[in-house]
């Protein structure tokens, strides 16, 4: 598995003063939220109308609204939860700190790097397994990291052949757009019954992607993962490395330097019920406490699948609408952390699809000689069933004892109503570039929109969040 170091200077962790608190301010994760919050409101409630408002304070929100106050509007972020970071939430597992959402980024992701950069946040590699367990035909094998790595990136190069053509410049995805209608009509299962590979050699594939649809592997559109690894530059180590950094600070560490760094407010715990162009040139946002707050322009960065949950007046467009109602976020998307005693090395697994769990990775090895993992699980196992979970590691790895586990299952969270995103088949074609278009006085962003890194990248949470602060800066003029 290729593993890259980053190489930023500067420093990770930032005290965050009751200032920037009041103003804007990732530090919701760091200090006393109720009061922030509290503050916060009093003071967001006394001014009603803003030169811009932001729903959703995650990486696009975040961005957006950081651009738009460097632009100089007055820009109000109205956020449902009482912490910044939406799917990224880096919180604390056996002592340690741990990403309950998103937990990597990868090299070659412009967007991030310029930014960890320009706030001076370092990155370390992540931790390198020392020992793969794959599906065999008997069962499980274990086999050396780099022979099983070998091995996917042989099967993945016959799934993936023909991106590099089809995907030419992958973060232009409708570059070759004539090549494209039947790829995106394709399912990741229907394109691997296609290769005819051995059951052993399907059983490697499709853990994986029914791991990347949060799904069956049936429901997940093959332009979607091709394009990713098109992005990470046709090769299965660099889709690997796209897993392979993490930042000093943790995954928030970047959002709260942007957003402490601008003059923008955030409202917090008030989830934004409906969002109503007024036709006199301001649009009204309504939070379910009741309260309504006005702009010329509203930025809608929350994820697509919670967009049905708000209504807006006049309704979505077509392309919106469709992608509301089909979902974009993958439905399951369970990230477990589990603390094992017994395993002595670095164990990566993952096992066909329909396991209970479907990946594993090898994280910190703690003092007392436990090791940390990150597992995905599948929708059959039911992570409040400790007994099931336990039974779920030992099928993969025998000698493992789970001492404690912390599940957090994206797909039933109220703010985001699924996981990291992948394009069902069809998506592609059928909603790029119409949903990346204002309607009206409101603009839209997330990774779920974006054009290049989508969906499961923060990188494309950045991009799409620069672009809606670009359109939403020409309609606020
Ligand atoms: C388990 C998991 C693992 C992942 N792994 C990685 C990874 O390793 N690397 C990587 O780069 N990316 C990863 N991702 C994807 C990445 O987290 C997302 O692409 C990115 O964070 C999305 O940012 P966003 O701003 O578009 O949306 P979000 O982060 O979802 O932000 C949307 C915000 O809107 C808020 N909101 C929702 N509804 C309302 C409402 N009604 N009113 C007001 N606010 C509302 C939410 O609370 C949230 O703060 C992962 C995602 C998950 C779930």
């Amino acid at each position: 598995m290729n593993r890259h170091g980053g190489n930023y200077a500067g420093a990770s962790d930032r005290t965050i003063g009751r200032r920037s608190l009041l103003k804007a301010a990732g530090a919701t994760a760091l200090a006393s939220t109720l009061a922030a919050t509290t503050a916060g409101r009093a003071a967001a409630e006394e001014e009603r109308t803003w030169d811009a408002i932001v729903i959703g304070a995650g990486y696009a929100g975040g961005t957006a609204a950081r651009e738009l106050t460097a632009k100089g509007l007055k820009t109000l972020v109205i956020e449902a939860r009482g912490r910044i970071g939406g799917r990224i939430w880096t919180g604390s597992f056996a002592g340690e700190q741990v990403e309950i959402g998103g937990g990597w980024f990868g090299p070659g992701q412009t967007n991030v790097e310029r930014e960890l950069q320009r706030y001076g946040i370092t990155t370390s590699a992540d931790v390198a397994s020392t020992r793969a367990v794959m599906p065999s035909t008997t069962g499980f094998a274990s086999q050396a990291p780099a022979d099983a790595f070998g091995h996917l990136g042989t099967l993945f190069g016959q799934f993936y052949a023909g991106s590099e053509t089809y995907f030419e410049r992958p973060l232009e995805p409708l570059y070759r757009k004539d090549l494209l209608p039947s790829v995106d009509a394709t399912s990741l299962a229907a394109r691997l019954n296609q290769l005819g590979l051995s059951p052993t050699d399907q059983k490697w594939i499709n853990g994986s992607t029914s791991v990347f649809a949060g799904g069956p592997s049936s429901t997940g559109g093959l332009a979607g993962m091709a394009q990713w690894y098109q992005l990470a530059g046709g090769t299965y180590d660099g889709f690997l490395s796209t897993m392979s950094l993490k930042p000093a600070g943790g995954m928030i560490s970047l959002l709260q330097a942007m957003l402490s760094g601008s003059s923008a407010r955030i409202l917090y715990n008030s989830p934004v019920t409906s969002v109503t162009d007024t036709g006199f040139g301001l649009t009204s946002v309504k939070t379910a406490a009741g309260w309504t707050y006005q702009a010329p322009v509203v930025v809608v960065a929350v994820p697509v699948n919670v967009w049905r949950t708000i209504t807006f007046n006049p309704g979505l467009p077509k392309a919106h609408a469709d992608a509301a109602l089909e979902g974009v976020g993958v439905p399951t998307a369970t990230k477990m952390w589990l603390q094992l005693k017994g395993v002595t090395d670095a164990v990566y697994a993952q096992a066909p699809e329909g396991s209970p769990i479907l990946m594993m990775l090898p994280q910190k090895q703690l003092a007392d000689g436990s090791r940390l993992y990150v597992a995905f699980t599948g929708a059959n196992l039911n992570v409040s069933d400790a007994a099931a979970v336990k039974a779920a590691v030992a099928g993969i790895v025998p000698e493992a004892t789970v001492v404690s586990y912390r599940a957090m299952e994206w797909g039933k969270d109220t703010y985001t109503r699924g996981g990291w995103a992948l394009r069902k088949p069809g998506q592609l074609l059928r909603q790029l570039p119409a949903i990346q278009q204002p309607h009206g006085r409101m603009v839209f962003a997330g990774s779920d929109i974006a054009s290049g890194w989508y969906g499961a990248f923060v990188e494309g949470a950045i991009e799409s969040g620069l672009r809606a602060a670009q359109q939403a800066a020409a309609l606020a003029g």
